[in-house]
């Protein structure tokens, strides 16, 4: 019950039901080569701008700044550095699948080692006490792989 106006009103919440939309996409040459490296080699693999030497995670095809097509490839990782996290508290309803979140969780942007940007992912720690800018990560990947982001569960502190 939420207090609006001087009195008290029920939120409403109506269930989408059991509404299916299957789909599939593909990731194109980039994010593939990405996701085989996560699925096949539990490496990460980022671009690097042969102009100005950024090194992008996840891959980029284009440096934005330089505009130049980017041919190498580098590993990077599997650890870092956390560059921002935020851990959610509040309860909501995944909008990819009508079902609730289980919170609290942690996202985290993680520098990785040999990399110029930052990888969003999960952090499994939810104590804002144990948690700081700059604290080194390790990226632990599943056992069984698929070829997605998922293939690392997520971050653990070191
Ligand atoms: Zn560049």
């Amino acid at each position: 019950m939420a207090k609006t106006g001087g009195e008290m009103t029920e939120l409403i919440k109506i269930d989408s039901g059991e509404a299916e939309i299957p789909y599939n996409w593909h990731c194109g040459p980039y994010w593939s080569r990405f996701f085989r490296g996560l699925r096949d080699e539990k490496k990460i693999y980022a671009t690097k701008c042969p102009s100005c030497g950024t090194v992008y995670v996840p891959p980029r095809e284009v440096c934005g700044p330089c505009f130049a097509k980017m041919e190498e490839w580098v590993k990077v990782g599997p650890e870092g550095v956390i560059e921002m996290f935020t851990i959610v508290k509040l309860p909501y309803i995944n909008p990819s699948n009508g079902k609730p979140v289980n919170v609290p969780y942690t996202d985290v942007y993680v520098r990785l080692d040999g990399a110029d940007t930052c990888l969003m992912h999960w952090l499994d720690e939810t104590d804002e006490k144990k948690i700081a800018i700059g604290m080194r990560v390790k990226a632990v990947f599943r056992k069984k792989r698929t070829g997605t982001m998922h293939d690392i569960q997520h971050f653990i502190l070191m």
